[in-house]
Order: C-alpha cells, then structure tokens, then sequence
C-alpha cells in the first residue's frame, strides 16, 4: 500500500508540474490533469493495467487527433498539403519514420522527411532524446503507453468481448512479416531517397495531413493509405481484438521490438505457475505469445511484446508479470535465489517496497503525461470551444 500511494503522490506532482503548470493552470489542463491522475491511480489500486492504460491512450489518440486537425486548419485551412505548403509549411518530425530517416542520414547525410520540420535540428534532437530514454527505460513500452497513434487501434480492438478471427496459430508469421516489412521499407527508402512509408504506407495520413489531389498519383496514393486506414486501423483490430497495423506495417514498432533487449523492464512468464490455458495468447494485442511460447517454457513473451499489461491482468495463475531486467539476469545465473533474498529486515522492506509491476508503470506513464499533456489539453479545449459554439453556450 505504501508503494502505491508514495507513487501516485509523486504521479500527481508530475502532473502538475507537466499538464496543468506547462499549460497555464487552464481549466482544460485541470481536467486533463485529473483524468491523468485518476487513471493512474485506478491502475495502481485496481492492479488492472491492460484496461485503464486502454481508456489512457484512446482518450489521448482521439484528443491528439482532434489538436492536430484543428491546428492545421488554424495555420493554413486545410489538411490537404498543397504544393506551396509541401516546401513551406513545417510539419512536427513524426516517430514512425526514426528507422527510415536514420539509416539514409549516417549514408549521406541527407534527412528523408516529406516535408520541411518543424523546429528541424532542435525538434529532431528533443524527440530523439525522449525516444531515447523511453527505449532504454520501457522499451517497445512505448507503443502502449506513449504513441499517439497507437491508442486509435487499441480503441477499435477493445470494442468487442471476443474475436471474430483468431490469429494464434499465425502469429509467428505475423511477427516475421512486420520485420520483413521493416527491411523492404527501408531498402525502398535506401533506393528512392524519399520516405516511401510517409508517401504510401502512412495509414494515419486521413487523421494529419495528406497531399491535395491534383494528379493519378495522388489519387492513388490517397486510396492505399485510407484503404490502410480502414483495414488495419479499424476493420482488421475489430475483428481480431489485435493491434494489427502497428504489428504488422508500422517501421517504428519492429525496430522497437529489435531494439527491447536494452530496456529495464521485461515481462516474464513463471513456467511453474503457468497451466498453459493460453489466454495470455488469446487477449495479446501485439502476437507475442504463441503456442511455443508456452508448450517451450520459454519464460517470457516473444521479441513483440509492448508491456500493454493484457497478458498480466488475464492470467488465471498470475503466472505473467512485469520484472527488471536486472532481476532476470540476476534468477538466470542464481537459479532458485530470489532478487534481495534474505532474513534481513531491511532486506525485507526493500522487497516489498520495489514491486516492479508498480515501478514500470510509473515510468511508462511518466512518458504518456510528458508526451500527451500539451496535445490532449489544446484538443480538450477546441472539443469545449467547438461544443459552447454550436450550442451557443457562451450567450447563456
Ligand atoms: S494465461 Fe497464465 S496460465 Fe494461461 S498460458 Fe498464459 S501464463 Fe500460462
Ligand atoms: S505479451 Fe503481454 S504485455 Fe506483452 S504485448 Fe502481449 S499481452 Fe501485452
């Protein structure tokens, strides 16, 4: 109990500090502020992580939506790039095309991005920093606690109780092809000088920006991406209950997953405890639990696992949870010692007190207050404007 409160008391200065100090003490950041707070701490008292997480990023993905919409209409009244805005206007740098710019730039130290950025060196250093730590600390975490496309798939994924389509026996394929995918992008990107993936790929380019129709290529360009829009955004994590672009088309989540070995947090399965009644593998949203995962005893989830918590909250054994992977190195070469094992009492409290679970949510949710507050707070108060508007409120 005293883990979770000194948590949620440091979570709410947090916040304080980052949604509702940064965004000027406005009634939109109070109420984004509180909806923070009260999320994290139904995490930390109801120990459901998967299904408040869930309520988290959908409410940020729609609110990010609705900002970045509205703020392309502030500056130039549309969400179509014309040819004037597609050399003019600067666009924030995006995560998603991190592998894709990255390799191109070390080769010839050109940035392959289809636009100019926005605040260019200094808004690629700050978000390669935060992606940075945010690797290092959570890992592919990042997908389910801080991407602000993510959430709009987790939504439509969590609209039904039961799948219609049920992917486990396929999942292993599922994860070769998000890596396959990962290298024909960037070879495509290598080959063409040009971000192939903003181009053609992007599904998320019908919520943000896309380029005005003005010949066949656009035309069809504009058809693939709101074709991937609909499949894999909404139709295909409806019927399956899977996050299915972001498991199988997004370049940033296959090299997150590549990239997960560094991150101080794991989740692990105890093999002892665990009956294989495979619901783990039935409820994750990223294919990282298959029948080998199991049948194997392998310990731990495959290389796609973004810590959603689904797998955690579901076990009937409470076989799954969240581990250091300190602690994991640490039980690997001394099987059968426990981490801090021993009769010392202080040895004792600090066991009780460090409870990864609680300590890898602060910091997965430490990333979705920084890199959520600025956006949901300005998408909060156009809903409100736009709502005191239409019905005229303002005149009461
Ligand atoms: S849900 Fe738990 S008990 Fe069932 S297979 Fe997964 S880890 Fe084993
Ligand atoms: S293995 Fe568990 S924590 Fe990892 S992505 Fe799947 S459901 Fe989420």
């Amino acid at each position: 109990m005293a883990v979770k409160s000194l948590l949620t008391a440091l979570m709410t200065l947090l916040v304080y500090f980052f949604t509702i100090s940064l965004g000027n003490g406005s009634v939109y950041s109070w109420i984004y502020g509180l909806f923070l707070i009260g999320i994290f701490a139904a995490i930390m008292y109801t120990g459901k992580v998967h299904t408040y997480r869930r309520v988290f990023q959908f409410v940020f993905a729609l609110l990010f939506t609705v900002a970045f919409i509205g703020n392309l209409y502030d500056e130039r009244g549309s969400m179509a790039m014309t040819a004037n805005t597609f050399t003019e206007s600067e666009v924030p740098f995006c995560h998603l095309v991190i592998p894709l710019v990255f390799i191109p730039y070390v080769l010839t130290q050109t940035v392959v991005f289809p636009a100019r950025i926005l605040g260019h060196y200094a808004s690629i250093i700050s978000l390669l920093v935060i992606w940075f730590v945010a690797t290092i600390t959570i890992g592919r975490g990042w997908c389910s606690w801080a991407c602000f496309y993510g959430g709009i798939e987790d939504g439509f994924s969590g609209m039904r109780k039961k799948p219609l389509v049920k992917t486990v026996a396929k999942n292993r394929e599922i994860r070769a092809f998000h890596f396959a995918v990962l290298v024909f992008l960037i070879l495509m990107t290598l080959a063409f000088m040009s971000s192939i993936y903003c181009q053609w790929f992007c599904p998320f380019k019908l919520i943000t920006e896309f380029p005005q129709l003005v010949d066949i290529p656009t035309l069809i360009g504009t058809f693939v991406f709101m074709s991937l829009f609909f499949l894999m955004v909404v139709i295909l994590p409806l019927l399956t209950k899977k996050r299915t672009q972001c498991s199988m088309l997004c370049p940033f989540g296959a090299m997150q997953s590549l990239l997960d070995k560094m991150s101080m947090y794991r989740v692990v399965i105890d093999t002892e405890r665990c009956t294989g009644c495979m619901k783990c593998a039935e409820v994750c949203p990223f294919f990282a639990i298959d029948r080998e995962t199991i049948l194997e005893n392998k310990g731990h989830p495959e290389i796609t696992c973004a810590k959603c918590g689904a797998c955690v909250d579901v076990c009937p054994q409470q076989a799954i949870r969240f581990d250091f992977s300190l602690t994991k190195h640490f039980r690997e070469k001394n099987p059968g010692k426990a981490f801090l094992d021993g009769p010392g009492r202080l040895t004792k409290i600090l066991r009780e007190f460090i409870e990864p679970k609680y300590f890898f949510v602060f910091s997965a949710f430490t990333f979705g207050v920084v890199i959520s507050s600025g956006l949901a707070v300005n998408g909060l108060q156009r809903i409100a404007e736009a709502l005191i508007s239409a019905f005229n409120l303002g005149g009461m």
